[in-house]
C-alpha cells in the first residue's frame, strides 16, 4: 500500500537543523530554528521549570487521564496571562480555553473548528509568515489566501496595502494575525495599527485568528498582548493559539492553549462544546506534564516571580544582541541596511541578503540561515558575533 505515496519535500527549517548537527566545523552556527538560546549556545532548562519539576515529582499522586479541555487550573492561568486577570471576556463567560499539544496543536484544532463554521472556509495569512502556518491551517480544510505584510525593500510592514486587501476580503473570511514577534519577519503592528485593524474586522464581519506564541519575548508579558487584548475587547467573536514553548522553554513538552471567545456565555459554552469534541476525535486529550509545569509556576507567586525574571533575562539578552550585532555591522562597514535589526522584536529578522549569500554563508562559514535570509538573533553569542559579522562582511562585501 505504500508504494503510492510520494516522497515529501523536506521541512526547510527541521532539514537545517539536521545539517547542522553533522557539521564538524568549530565555528558551526545555528541561526535558523526558532529556540532560545543562552550565551553558550545552550537552550537550558529554566530554572522555574526545574523547580516546578521538582514538586510535582513529590506531590504529583495520579497519571489518570485529564479530559480533552486538559487542566482546568492550567487553562484558567494562561487566560489571565494572555488576555489580563480582569478583562471582559473573562468576567463575562466569554472565553472557552483549551490546553493543547503546543501552539501548532492550538493552530490546528482551532482551525478544524473554524473550517466547520466559516462561511466561506478561507484563511488571510500575511506575506510572509511562519514556514508550517499553511500546512497546519490547509490541512484543518481551510483555503489560504495571503495579505501584503512586509515590505523587504523598506523593511517596514505594508499597512496601507494590508488593510486595501483585507478590505476586500469577504464577510465570514478568517484572518490570522501574529499577536507579537511577527515569524519570521520581527516587524510587529503598533497600537494604533491594531485598532485600525480591529475597526475593519468589525466592519467585514471577519474573524481574528491570533497566534501568539511568543508572549514576553517581545516588550513584555503585558505590552506584547496589547494586540490580543484589544480585539478581544472591541469584537464579539475570536480565535487566540499560544504556546508555552518559547517563553517558558517547554518546546518537546508540547505545551499550549486555544482560546474561543464568543458572542455570549451560552454560546461560547455551546462553541467550547464541539472544540472539546474536535479533540476527542483528534489527539483525545492534551499531554498533561508541561502543563502541569506551567499551572505550577503561575500559581505559586515565588516561582511565578523567578519565571518573570528569567523571561525578562531572555528577552533583554536578545534586544542587547539586535543591538551588538547592528553596532558591529556598522562598525565593520558591512554593506548593506540593517537598522531594523535594532527595533525589531523577538528573535527573528531578515539579514535583507540573496539567497546566494545565505547558501554561501552555510557552505563556507558554516553559519546556517533560513534560505529567505531569517535569522534567530537568540542563536548569537557575544563570541560567535564577530565571526558571523566577519563572514557577512566576505560574503556581501564591505
Ligand atoms: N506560531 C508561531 C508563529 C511559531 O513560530 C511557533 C513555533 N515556532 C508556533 C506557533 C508553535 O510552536 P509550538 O507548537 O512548538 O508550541
Amino acid at each position: 500500500m505504500y508504494e503510492k505515496l510520494q516522497p515529501v519535500a523536506e521541512d526547510p527549517i527541521l532539514a537545517l537543523m539536521a545539517r547542522y548537527r553533522c557539521d564538524t566545523h568549530p565555528n558551526k552556527l545555528d541561526l535558523g530554528i526558532g529556540v532560545y538560546k543562552d550565551e553558550q549556545g545552550k537552550t537550558p532548562i529554566m530554572q522555574a521549570v526545574s523547580s516546578a519539576e521538582r514538586l510535582l515529582l513529590a506531590h504529583e499522586t495520579s497519571k489518570s487521564y485529564i479530559g480533552p479541555a486538559g487542566s482546568e487550573g492550567f487553562n484558567r492561568l494562561m487566560a489571565q496571562l494572555v488576555f489580563g486577570g480582569d478583562h471582559t471576556v473573562i468576567r463575562e463567560q466569554r472565553v472557552v480555553s483549551a490546553q493543547t499539544p503546543g501552539g501548532c496543536g492550538a493552530l490546528r484544532i482551532g482551525a478544524e473548528l473554524l473550517a466547520s463554521c466559516s462561511p466561506t472556509g478561507r484563511i488571510w495569512v500575511s506575506d510572509p509568515t511562519w514556514a508550517n502556518h499553511r500546512p497546519l491551517l490547509a490541512g484543518a480544510g481551510l483555503e489560504i489566501r495571503e495579505y501584503p505584510y512586509y515590505d523587504a525593500e523598506q523593511r517596514t510592514i505594508r499597512f496601507s496595502e494590508m488593510i486595501d486587501t483585507l478590505n476586500r476580503a469577504e464577510a465570514g473570511d478568517i484572518v490570522l494575525l501574529h499577536g507579537c514577534c511577527h515569524n519570521p519577519t520581527g516587524a510587529d503592528l503598533e497600537p494604533a495599527q491594531w485598532r485600525a485593524l480591529a475597526e475593519l474586522i468589525e466592519r467585514r464581519g471577519l474573524m481574528p485568528f491570533v497566534d501568539i506564541a511568543y508572549q514576553g519575548l517581545g516588550e513584555g508579558l503585558d505590552e506584547d498582548a496589547y494586540g490580543v487584548r484589544y480585539l478581544a475587547d472591541y469584537l464579539p467573536e475570536m480565535m487566540v493559539a499560544t504556546s508555552c514553548s518559547k517563553n517558558f522553554g517547554l518546546y518537546r513538552e508540547r505545551t499550549g492553549a486555544l482560546f474561543l471567545i464568543g458572542r455570549t456565555a451560552s454560546q461560547t459554552e455551546r462553541a467550547g462544546g464541539q472544540l472539546f469534541s474536535r479533540i476527542r476525535s483528534h489527539y483525545s486529550m492534551p499531554p498533561a506534564h508541561g502543563g502541569a509545569v506551567v499551572e505550577t509556576i503561575l500559581d505559586d507567586p515565588r516561582l511565578n516571580a523567578l519565571w518573570m525574571s528569567e523571561l525578562n533575562a531572555m528577552r533583554e539578552r536578545i534586544r542587547y544582541l539586535r543591538h551588538q550585532l547592528v553596532d558591529r555591522l556598522e562598525h565593520a562597514g558591512v554593506a548593506g541596511d540593517f537598522r531594523h535589526i535594532r527595533h525589531q522584536r523577538g528573535m527573528f529578522s531578515f539579514l535583507g541578503i540573496a539567497r546566494e549569500q545565505v547558501v554561501a554563508l552555510r557552505k563556507q562559514y558554516s553559519i546556517y540561515l533560513v534560505d529567505s535570509g531569517r535569522f534567530n538573533l537568540a542563536g548569537l553569542s557575544n563570541r560567535s558575533v564577530d565571526y558571523f559579522v566577519d563572514a557577512l562582511a566576505q560574503t556581501v562585501g564591505t
